[in-house]
């Protein structure tokens, strides 16, 4: 990440990093107040994150999870389903 950018909680901050590893990508929504970013895989896959969640333990999940469906990267077969 080129920094400066990053989300105030560890948790969400912690699977971000995960997810760029995995080859997804992070967009940062400056100018937005609640809306932080989001990250996506770039072929249809996309979680939303929020700059002061409820509960950043969800959000933290939910990134994981969909890394962790995604077929998209990392096996170099694009899936082409939707
Ligand atoms: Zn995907």
């Amino acid at each position: 990440m080129a920094g400066g950018n990053r989300h105030p909680n560890k948790e969400i901050r912690k699977a971000i990093v995960d997810a760029e590893r995995a080859g997804w990508a992070v967009a940062h929504a400056s100018g937005h107040s609640h809306r932080w970013g989001n990250v996506s895989c770039g072929r249809g896959c996309e979680v939303a994150i929020w700059s002061t969640p409820r509960r950043p333990g969800d959000i933290a999940k939910r990134i994981r999870e969909a890394v962790r469906k995604c077929d998209h990267t990392g096996r170099g077969e694009p899936a082409d389903n939707d």
